[in-house]
């Protein structure tokens, strides 16, 4: 086995790692850790530590981590055929029972499924089939996409373009032409204070409306946004907000993208998140909690009525022209077809919502109070700790001051993995959702333990 010391060295010569400081990260300036194993809720590295991952990976490993009956199936999977595509109608028996076992779970309405790699590659595929479908409809001129400000929809062109956080895009040259954005449906920063929820969401159709009328309905294909917010901020939306922008999509005739990457099969205690809070979706982008993580694998649900035109226009122009040499992997399939049935048999979608409910409601208890504590909001396993320097006006605090980096930072020497998370100092926890009520308790105990002491430096 290789030296800690050799891994660190061809680290930082050779291994160019994502969403890092580069620079820092190749002068050695900024920790690295290696990872070994994993169990439950807790991962293991190389230096001995046994760590409660609050954020389940990217909150990707919902089943949690070492589950024997995927790394079986992956294995049995492996051995008998590790690959064959999926072009022109091929299949194997994990991605056929996969594809059905993902619609029987979908919304309804929700007929088809294509797998790809990832979320990001899987939000290409919906806006290319958007952008298909309205050509094969005769609009070629109703190709916009409206997503919103802190929403996260990958870091891929026009990905990174749907993403409404700025990290991503300055000097990227992005965001790309037809991609709009509008208000970030957090109730907690409403400019105007004296505003109800439902003032707030009135607000927020009010801007919907006024982007569709400035650039012309005929225009705008589709709206993409996650059913709560996940990167920009871990937050659930304000009561009310989707049926009444799902109206206003139904009155353009507006496709609904609902980018489900984060909260599909039971981060938020429902299978879907769509359905948890009443959208109705045309399409239905899924990652992560596919797999749990065990291997890469991604997925555009289409609705029935999108489904129809493509097949009209295949009808017209012949085999669709999108594909990865990778979709549907059989691999991935096997690891989702064992993880969809561990989700089920465990009972873990009911597990998030009241283990979820329940950390939630401890948080509050045990910092909701405390001065530096702007609010503490979630859903099922979905849970964030905005920290203000002042609660009555929620003054940001100066970001030179890293308060949210800084008290992730004592969460870990507390033995538990939080994520800081990008638009102001907000504490992301995302745990695996077979979280038991000990380890909740866990980590409020360092949440509160890492908030008193980055309160007394400050
Ligand atoms: N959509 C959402 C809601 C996400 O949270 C993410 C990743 O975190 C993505 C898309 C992109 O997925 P990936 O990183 O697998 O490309």
């Amino acid at each position: 086995m290789l030296t800690n010391d050799q891994l660190d060295k061809w680290d930082r010569e050779s291994f160019f790692h994502p969403s890092t400081h580069l620079a820092q990260h190749a002068r050695g300036e900024s920790p690295n850790r290696i990872v070994t194993g994993g169990s439950g809720v807790y991962i293991e590295d190389r230096d001995g530590n046994r760590l409660l991952d609050g954020f389940a990976g990217l909150y990707c490993v919902n089943v949690g981590y070492g589950r024997p009956e995927i790394a079986e199936a992956i294995a049995a999977q492996a051995k008998e055929l590790a690959y064959y595509h999926a072009y022109v109608g091929h299949g194997t028996e994990a991605s056929i029972t996969l594809a059905q076992m993902v619609t029987d779970r979908a919304p309804a309405g929700m007929s088809k499924v294509y797998f790809g790699l990832g979320g990001s590659d899987a939000n290409e595929t919906n806006i290319k089939l958007v952008w298909y479908y309205n050509n094969i409809l005769g609009r070629p001129e109703k190709k916009k996409i409206i997503s919103r400000w802190r929403g996260y929809h990958g870091s891929g062109l026009v990905t990174g373009s749907l993403t409404g956080l700025e990290l991503f895009h300055k000097k990227f040259d992005l965001p790309l032409d037809r991609i709009l954005h509008t208000t970030a449906p957090v109730y907690y920063r409403r400019e105007n204070l004296a505003s109800s929820e439902a003032e707030f969401v009135a607000e927020c159709v009010a801007d919907l409306e006024a982007l569709i009328e400035r650039e012309g309905a005929d225009t705008i294909a589709a709206f993409i946004g996650e059913p709560a917010l996940g990167t920009g901020g871990l937050v659930p939306p304000p009561a009310g907000y989707w049926p009444a922008i799902q109206a206003v999509l139904d009155k353009h005739d507006i496709l609904m993208i609902a980018d489900e990457v984060v909260t599909g099969f039971g981060r938020l205690g429902s299978m879907f998140g769509s359905d948890h809070y009443g959208i109705r979706p045309d399409f239905i982008t899924i990652a992560k909690g596919l797999t749990s993580a065990y291997a890469p694998l991604s997925g555009s649900i289409v609705s029935d009525r999108v489904w129809k035109v493509l097949e009209q226009g295949t009808d017209e122009f012949g085999a669709i022209g999108h594909g990865w040499t990778y979709s549907a992997h059989p691999i991935g399939a096997a690891a989702g077809v064992a993880n969809l049935k561990l989700i089920d048999s465990l009972g873990l979608v009911e597990n998030a919502g009241s283990v979820g409910a329940y950390l939630k409601q401890a948080l509050t208890d045990a910092v909701g109070d405390h001065p530096n504590v702007g609010e503490v909001r979630g859903e099922g396993l979905l849970c964030a700790v905005e920290f203000v320097a002042d609660k009555t006006d929620r003054t940001y605090f100066d970001p030179a001051q890293k308060v949210g980096g800084r008290i992730v930072g004592k969460l870990l020497e507390e033995g538990v993995i939080g994520r800081a998370m990008p638009q102001g100092d907000i504490l992301g926890l995302a745990p695996p959702l077979c979280l038991t009520r000990a380890e909740a308790d866990k980590i409020v105990a360092a949440t509160q333990t890492a908030l008193k002491t980055v309160a007394a430096e400050l």
